[in-house]
């Protein structure tokens, strides 16, 4: 026998039972965002890899790493998507969507890919719902953006289990300044540094400060600090952060080691973090880029943005046991036809029940078989009512209207009047 065909690992499949708990959550998000007059951008998933090379930046583990590229048949470098806002900027760009300073407030949703080491809240497909907005350089959009997602964890009940880490990364020459000053320390210290924060001591000094390494974080702590390269304005932009935020009472934690592993940011950085999953706590991510639409060749533009980690999310929901009860909906009615002519009857009398009724979930039995086999799946599907039509009934146009969740008589009603007693049944 062949070797039977499995999906690639790290990319999984959503099944039918995990479905209701992801568009509960993609359904409450896009109706936030609507609320707050963001609009839905589609995207394509593969970019020629420059897009991502320019964007995110060599250096970062991302570009280095973790992406999925190859060459077309056309001999040309693309690359699946690893993150949502450099493909969300190329689109602006491509499109004139922020030419004359105008003001535009995006969402996209879906998946991304990175070769990682698979684990629990860390998959090779994975799914984000990102959030950009573009044009607007002040404080009260980077405010605005962590409100927004604070209504979210409210309506999801996860209020008490994500807490908000907040950091400012400064302009980018006060990041220069800064980097250059952590080499020259950590230059001094180099044998003493794990191997991978050796290696990004070159390609991304940033990186080392969120390193997992317990001796790395010891030699961190006489380092010079981010806060203190922080030019004026950075500061009082951070500063129209924090005060929007005291007055919406949301709290943060400054953490000054939160630098973001993409190379793009500047200004503000946040991250809402939960302790609930274990080492992929990390549910939502971003901050202002206001330097990343030049650099993919547009006139400079001010951006902010996050994305959130789908998967993680989903797995918090469960985890809590926060997905409402009512996610799974069961059947309204089922209908057993027995025999070809009922069949086919029952075929078109089902089409008129959900013309009269909209919203209807209406089961109609397939594959014949025989009265006990068509109850057991009526039972099964959590109908209240079974529509029964078989010889007798078709020749008397009625059906046979069995109620299975109680102990009421089963009664017959004629073709024309089922519609209307369907109806005030189901909303008792
Ligand atoms: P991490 O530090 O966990 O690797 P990141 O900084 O690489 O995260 P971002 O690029 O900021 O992540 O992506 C935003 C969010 O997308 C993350 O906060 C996380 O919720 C989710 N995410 C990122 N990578 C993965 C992955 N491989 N699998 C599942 N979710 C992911
Ligand atoms: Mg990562």
């Amino acid at each position: 026998m062949s070797k039977s065909l499995q999906a690639i690992r790290g990319m999984n499949d959503i099944l039918p039972a995990q479905t209701p708990a992801w568009r509960y959550l993609e359904g409450t998000l896009a109706k936030l965002l609507g609320g707050y007059g963001y609009q839905e951008i589609r995207l394509p998933i593969l970019e020629f890899t420059e897009l991502f090379a320019r964007g995110i930046g060599e250096g970062t583990d991302v570009v280095d790493k973790e992406m999925y590229t190859f060459l077309d048949r056309n001999e040309e470098s693309l690359t699946l998507r690893p993150e949502g806002t450099a493909g969300c900027v190329r689109a602006v760009l491509e499109h004139g969507l922020s030419g004359g300073g105008q003001v535009q407030k995006l969402w996209y949703a879906g998946p991304m890919f990175r070769y990682e080491k698979p684990q629990k809240g860390r998959y090779r497909q994975f799914h984000q719902i990102g959030v950009e907005a573009f044009n607007l350089s002040g404080p009260d959009v980077d405010a605005e953006l962590i409100v927004l997602t604070w209504r979210l964890w409210k309506k999801l009940g996860l209020a008490d289990s994500v807490s908000l880490q907040l950091n400012s990364l400064g302009s980018s020459e006060a990041r220069a300044n800064y980097r250059e000053a952590l080499v020259a320390y950590l230059q001094e210290r180099f044998e003493q540094l794990d191997e991978d924060s050796q290696r990004r001591l070159t390609t991304n000094p940033l990186r080392i400060l969120d390193s997992k390494n317990a001796q790395t974080q010891a030699l961190l702590v006489d380092a010079p600090m981010l806060a203190e390269y922080l030019d004026e304005e950075s500061k009082s932009h951070f500063e129209g952060v924090k005060a929007r935020l005291d007055a919406a009472g949301i709290a943060y934690q400054i953490n000054h080691k939160l630098v973001r592993g993409l190379d793009y940011y500047n200004r503000t950085v946040f991250e809402w973090v939960t302790d609930k999953l274990g080492a992929q706590g990390t549910v939502c991510a971003g901050g202002r880029y206001d330097g990343l639409v030049g650099q993919l060749g547009g006139k400079p533009t001010p951006g902010v943005g996050f994305a959130m980690g789908v998967e993680r999310l989903v797995l918090l929901l469960e985890t809590l046991e926060l997905l409402p009860s009512e996610l799974e909906q069961s059947a309204d009615l089922y209908l057993c036809a027995f025999g070809e002519a009922a069949e086919v009857a029952g075929l078109s009398l089902a089409e008129r029940l959900r013309d009269a009724l909209p919203g209807l979930r209406l089961l109609v039995n397939s594959g014949g078989g025989s009265f006990k086999s068509q109850f057991k799946k009526a039972d099964k599907s959590g109908a209240r009512f079974a529509l029964i039509l078989g010889e007798d009934e078709l020749a008397a146009r009625v059906v046979g209207c069995k109620p299975l969740r109680d102990d009421a008589q089963q009664q017959n009603i004629a073709w024309d009047a089922l519609a209307e007693h369907l109806a005030a049944c189901l909303q008792a």
